[in-house]
């Protein structure tokens, strides 16, 4: 079945059947956080090839109109350095069906964007944070920033992105020690705080498992400070999620190493240079951007779409001997 409302599911070989979809929207940051990419920063993609808003727009409208995608998260690289970002925002919103509309974000700069950003449709955001120390902010993102994020979430929190989840990648002997202070940052001002584990994605290629906090530490950690009851989640959504008992709150953790949820896996990834990526790890790429500007036609980036997800593979094999990291870092593919 081709473009209507009910368009045939984007399934794989396994089954999956793919629903959401990461549009990273540049590779640029702003911070350089240690985990993801060198205190230089890294060769940026040149202007040219990123796509445009309207060629963004018109991969995401075949998505929702032709493929079924009902979630669009759009990141980077930093997304909110992307110019003229609510104007986007609002266009994505008005497609039809309308996608549920979420970013990921370092949070400096939101304290001015984030009222735009609701009024242009965005419906979530997640805010990345590490540490609640200024000096410990600086070293690990290489830029003395904090105060610009702990304003731009309690702007994202006035405006109404809710729910607003915090994401804390938490590395040994650089802020563990703070997991529970976190999780109570979080409690305290109605933020979801979800830990990930660090992945093999740094462009640095540094990543070392033994300085990865695996979700059973983090859970135990949380666990010295606190009472945590399974929370009741959504299905394929990556996070395990916990409440603090006694409070609303909810803490989640993310352990795509040691727990990998491959098996539930509905993402589709498109970088900002318009390449289609089935999986973070993915060592290959679909050129939907050569097809756009090639004149390719609604179907013809349907077909492109569907005949990428059939050669998606079962999972990353992280730790294992055939593992390899994918070229691209996370920040240039869109976490
Ligand atoms: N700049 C935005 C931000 O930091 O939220 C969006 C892009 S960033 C690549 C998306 C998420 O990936 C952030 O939550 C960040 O902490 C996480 N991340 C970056 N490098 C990572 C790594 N090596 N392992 C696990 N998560 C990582
Ligand atoms: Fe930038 Fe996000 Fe990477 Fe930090 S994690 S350097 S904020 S892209």
């Amino acid at each position: 079945m081709n473009s209507c409302s009910h368009p045939a599911p984007l399934t794989d070989r396994f089954g999956r059947v793919h629903t959401d979809l990461r549009v990273s929207l540049t590779d640029r940051c702003n911070l350089r956080c240690a985990y993801c990419m060198p205190a230089e920063g890294l060769d940026w993609l040149p202007r040219p090839e990123l796509l445009t808003d309207d060629e963004v727009v018109r991969l995401v409208r075949v998505a929702v109109e032709r493929l079924g995608i009902t979630a669009v998260r759009l990141t980077g690289g930093e997304p909110l350095l992307r110019r003229g970002l609510p104007g986007l925002v609002a266009r994505l919103h008005a497609l039809e069906p309308a996608p549920e509309l979420s970013l990921t974000t370092n949070g400096v700069g939101l304290e001015r964007s984030a009222a735009a950003l609701r009024e242009a449709g965005l419906d979530r955001v997640n805010v990345s944070l590490d540490t609640l120390r200024p000096e410990r902010f600086a070293e690990i993102t290489r830029r003395d920033r904090l105060a610009d994020v702990l304003a731009g979430l309690r702007a994202a929190r006035a405006a109404g992105l809710a729910p607003v989840k915090v994401n804390a990648v938490p590395v040994h002997g650089v802020n563990d020690d703070e997991i529970a202070d976190l999780a109570a940052f979080g409690a305290e001002h109605g933020y979801v705080v979800r830990f990930i584990e660090s992945m093999p994605l740094d462009a640095q290629g540094a990543w070392d498992r033994d300085r990865m906090v695996t979700a059973e530490e983090i859970l135990h950690r949380l666990g010295e400070r606190f009472d945590l009851v399974p929370a009741d989640r959504r299905d394929n959504a990556p996070a395990e999620e916990w409440r603090i008992a006694g409070t609303d709150a909810v803490v989640g953790v993310i352990a795509s190493v040691t727990r990998p949820f491959c098996g539930g896996c509905d993402r589709v990834r498109l970088t900002a240079d318009g390449q289609l990526r089935t999986c973070l790890f993915a060592t290959e790429e679909s050129d939907l951007r050569a097809l756009l500007r090639g004149g390719a036609d609604d179907a013809a980036l349907e077909a492109a779409w569907r005949s990428a997800i059939g050669g998606k593979g079962p999972g990353h094999a992280i730790g294992g001997p055939d593992f390899r990291r994918p070229e691209r870092p996370m920040s240039a593919i869109g976490g």
